[in-house]
């Protein structure tokens, strides 16, 4: 007999749960986690692979535990008039979300989200013990100031996250809605600014808004825009005891000697890590015209990847790109699916896969 979770005394809250899943396939063209399909540019990476060597004798000892150089790096690269202490790091961002709710949320307590939105935040909420609350977006997925505000005001969380751009929609959020939610909420506003990177100038960032709001959080990852989702780091700003807050449910010394000597590297040199953001968006753009142009219908994105909608067997079409040796995302909305932006030569290979893929099904 073989054991299954039922013979565990797992906690009741899990049970029936799935995990977070994307496929990791072994294929050529992986476009399905929004990653930056660029490797790290060879002279970055011999310097983060020196200043790595450099801390390895050391390994013996904790690193520090504040990770003061590391906080420094990331408020001077944000701007904003930013300091370290305003800036909270862990291993990717998803463990500082964690860590929010740890700190703000937990057993008898609420998270908010406007779905379809990052499906992580529900895994987490649910981690921690607290109930998800689905809010939900307008036309197109669009979010209103109004309407935000009205859904907030009624379902009382005690943290809501506002994913901007949205993931997996790529819809852009105007900061309108970001004010009218921290003024409808008495809770914690986390504003997930993961590919903030792509998301137009003009669009600006909740960091312009941190100040006298101590219950605004922005979050920000170094995986997807700054090509480095393997060494696992995100970061997030807010006001001071936030951070003293977030302080209170970190696991001592979580951001190790080797990732903040990695972090710290590749921080030095974010214009050339940044370098491949201009084209990621030009590559999207092409998505968004191609699949139009092949009669699907692209939705508004601000980030490194496109939702398109019409397609009329979503699971079917996910496996012929499969056999062809590209990967995109089933996001589980029917008739949809989601493509990251690649390379020229990847996304090139995307868009006439699918050209061939609906040839055949027309
Ligand atoms: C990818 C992503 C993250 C980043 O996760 P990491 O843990 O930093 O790799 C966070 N939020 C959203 C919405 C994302 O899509």
């Amino acid at each position: 007999m073989t054991v299954t979770l039922d013979d565990l005394p797992l906690r009741d809250d899990l049970r029936g749960q799935t995990p977070y899943g994307a496929p990791q396939a072994p294929l050529a063209i992986a476009l399905n986690v929004n990653e930056n399909t660029h490797p790290v540019p060879p002279v970055v990476a011999d310097d983060i692979a020196r200043s790595v060597a450099e801390v390895v004798a050391g390994l013996n000892r904790y690193p520090d535990r504040e990770f003061y150089d590391l906080r420094e790096a990331f408020a001077g690269y944000l701007g904003h008039d930013l300091t370290a202490e305003q800036i909270w790091a862990a291993n990717g961002s998803n463990e500082v979300l964690q860590h929010v709710l740890q700190a703000f949320g937990g057993p008898g307590r609420t998270a908010m989200g406007f779905t379809p939105t990052y499906s992580m935040y529900t895994l987490l909420a649910r981690g921690v013990g607290s109930e998800w609350i689905a809010g939900t977006r307008g036309e197109r997925f669009e979010m209103s100031p109004s309407d935000a505000a009205r859904q907030v005001r009624e379902a009382n969380p005690d943290v809501v996250f506002l994913c901007s751009p949205n993931n997996p929609t790529g819809t852009p959020l105007s900061l309108d809605v970001v004010e009218a939610v921290y003024e409808a909420s008495r809770g914690i506003v986390v504003v997930d600014e993961a590919y903030a990177e792509f998301a137009p100038a003009e669009s600006g960032t909740a960091l312009s808004l941190l100040p006298g709001r101590e219950r605004l959080l922005v979050s920000r990852t170094m995986s997807k825009a700054f090509a480095f989702a393997g060494a696992r780091v995100g970061y997030l700003a807010a006001d001071p005891v936030v951070i003293d807050a977030l302080r209170l449910v970190r696991l001592p010394y979580h951001l190790s000697a080797v990732t903040q000597a990695a972090a710290l590297a590749a921080l030095r040199h974010s214009e050339e890590m940044l370098r491949t953001v201009a084209d990621i968006v030009l590559q999207r753009d092409r998505i968004s015209e191609g699949v139009a142009a092949l009669g699907y219908d692209p939705y508004r994105t601000g980030s490194n990847f496109v939702l398109f909608g019409g397609v009329a067997d979503a699971r079917a079409v996910w496996q012929k790109l499969y056999d062809r040796g590209v990967l995109v995302r089933d996001v589980g909305i029917p008739g949809h699916l989601r493509v990251s932006a690649g390379t020229e030569a990847e996304t090139t290979a995307f868009l006439d896969a699918l050209r061939d893929i609906t040839a055949e099904e027309n």
